[in-house]
């Protein structure tokens, strides 16, 4: 599943394809597509960078295109003419430069607005610190996970809302909270400063590392019924949270206790 490691791989390895070539055709399809897609003939690519768990394109004419992967979403590139990995017919952007075709497939969120709108776009401009940013403020992280609103939210939702740090997905939140020997049923309001601070950097931690290896630690994460590496006790996995459950993957023995208390 796409988490911001994943979507730093991604922007770095488009890159040097797009940046600083002009745009020779473009094409948007599927639901919701992208209107006006022309507006970005003839505009170079200046940057392809990610944003937590968003690609974003960026041209010389002011626009910009962000793509939100979610669970199925990829890019792709491809040279001219070579055969496409996934059906044509999912394909939500198609961007043709010289000598590249970048394909973005079953993103459910794709979007082309101008750059001056991003500090009023609602999604972008409502999350919180990207972890694998240079520099990243996890102070900034540990006061948004203090909101009120979040006191009795349970840590492994919290971590997973790109409101309070943007980049965190299922698989990086369960092995943080498994290094931090901390359940994922805790109240945010029950873990102390030093706790939520240590939770964000062991998040950024993982992060990077998937960013530079393309491989994550895994050490609770699909291993249910298994012993824990740590104390020997059997992971267990439950679903987590209402709007969108989510796995929790959790050791009983040194991480505490579970859903139900
Ligand atoms: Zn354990």
């Amino acid at each position: 599943m796409p988490e911001g490691d994943t979507l730093a791989r991604t922007a770095a390895g488009l890159r040097p394809w797009l940046v600083g070539r002009p745009v020779l055709a473009a094409r948007a399809g599927g639901l919701g597509a992208v209107p006006r897609v022309e507006r970005v003939l003839g505009a170079t690519v200046t940057a392809v960078e990610s944003v937590g768990k968003n690609l974003v394109i960026l041209f010389d004419n002011g626009l910009e295109l962000r793509t939100h992967l979610r669970m199925h979403g990829s890019w792709h590139r491809y040279r001219p003419g070579e055969r496409w990995r996934r059906p044509p017919a999912r394909a939500r952007f198609v961007l043709e430069v010289e000598g590249s075709v970048a394909v973005c497939f079953d993103a459910p969120v794709v979007e082309l607005f101008e750059q001056r709108a991003q500090t009023l776009h609602p999604s972008l401009s409502a999350l919180g610190p990207d972890l694998l940013a240079e520099g990243v403020d996890i102070d900034e992280a540990v006061r948004r996970l203090r909101a009120p609103a979040r006191a009795a939210m349970p840590i492994g939702e919290a971590l997973l809302d790109q409101r309070v740090l943007a980049g965190i997905g299922n698989e990086v939140k369960n092995e943080a909270l498994w290094q931090a020997a901390c359940s994922p049923w805790t109240p945010v309001g029950a873990l102390d400063d030093a706790t939520l601070s240590r939770l964000v950097e062991l998040g950024r931690d993982i992060l990077r590392e998937g960013a530079a290896t393309g491989r994550r630690p895994r050490h609770v994460y699909h291993r249910s019924g298994r012993p824990c590496p740590r104390c020997g006790s059997i992971v267990r996995m439950a679903h987590q949270g209402s709007d969108l459950p989510r796995q929790a993957y959790w050791c009983p023995g040194c991480q505490g206790t579970g859903p139900q208390g």
